[in-house]
């Protein structure tokens, strides 16, 4: 699904990703853990191309976005981009708009959908965020958890193949963020591909089938869930699980 090779990211003189290599197949689920200033929120962005690499590959679904040359032109990274869903921090909804409306919005405007049809979907899809009932209100009508149930329906409403999660839990209140992570388990379940930056790392122990370790721009370790929490190799892995959990 995706395949990062020899990824750098710098911002002026700083390099953030220091040469990033991964594979994520289909249906994996794939958590990356780290701390604060590691890069991982940039990696994600990468993924998504809304960062572009210094140097190094993204590659997305094989070479379905790629030009004969290998490149992403505009029109392509604008494609890839309605078909891997990201879900941020801070859920970034319009204000001015209704739940409905905000996951009706870029149906229309990407997908050239009839409002109809949007509305059709957009219902759907509120339904199984569990928000029948609060689809004409505004975000400010709504507590945090439910704002973000908002942001995940809108991402699945462009139906991607591909979901990214930034810390999509780190500013909600902790009684909210069960709800939340109740509907990424539920997407789980169903086959979704994921990757996820969390801090939850009980969650992540449970629903990653992948857990990478990030300090600094590289990848320091991955493996498997149980195995990585339980019997970190390095030494910088063992220091982060003793201050996380
Ligand atoms: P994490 O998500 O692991 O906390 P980030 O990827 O957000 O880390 O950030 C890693 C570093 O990159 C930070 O030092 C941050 O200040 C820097 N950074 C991120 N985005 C930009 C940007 N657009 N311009 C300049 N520096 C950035
Ligand atoms: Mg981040």
């Amino acid at each position: 699904m995706i395949e990062v090779t020899q990824l750098r990211k710098s911002f002026g003189v700083h390099e953030i990703l220091k040469g990033i290599d991964l594979t994520i197949r289909q249906g994996e689920i794939v958590v990356i853990i780290g701390p604060s200033g590691s890069g991982k929120s940039t990696l994600l962005r990468c993924l998504n191309c809304l960062e572009l690499p210094t140097s190094g590959r993204v590659k997305v679904e094989g070479e379905k976005f790629a030009d004969e040359s290998g490149k992403y032109n505009e029109k392509r990274v604008a494609r890839l981009r309605t078909e891997i869903g990201m879900v941020f921090q801070s859920f970034n909804l319009f204000p001015m708009m209704t739940s409905i409306q905000n996951v009706m919005a870029a149906q229309i405007k990407i997908r050239k959908k009839t409002a109809e049809a949007a509305k059709t979907n957009a219902e759907k899809y509120l339904k199984k965020v569990g928000l029948a009932e609060r689809m004409n209100h505004y975000p400010s009508q709504l507590s945090g958890g439910q704002k973000q149930r908002v942001a995940i329906a809108r991402a699945l409403a462009m139906e991607p193949n591909i979901m990214l999660f930034d810390e999509a839990t780190s500013a909600l209140d902790p009684e909210l963020v069960g709800e939340v992570l109740k509907v990424i388990r539920e997407l789980a379940d169903e086959g979704m591909t994921m990757v996820l930056v969390t801090h939850e790392m009980r969650f992540a122990e449970e629903i990653g089938d992948r857990i990478i370790f990030m300090d600094k721009g590289v990848i320091v370790e991955e493996g498997e869930p149980s195995e990585l929490f339980n019997h970190p190799k390095h030494e910088r892995t063992k220091r982060f699980i003793n201050q996380v959990l």
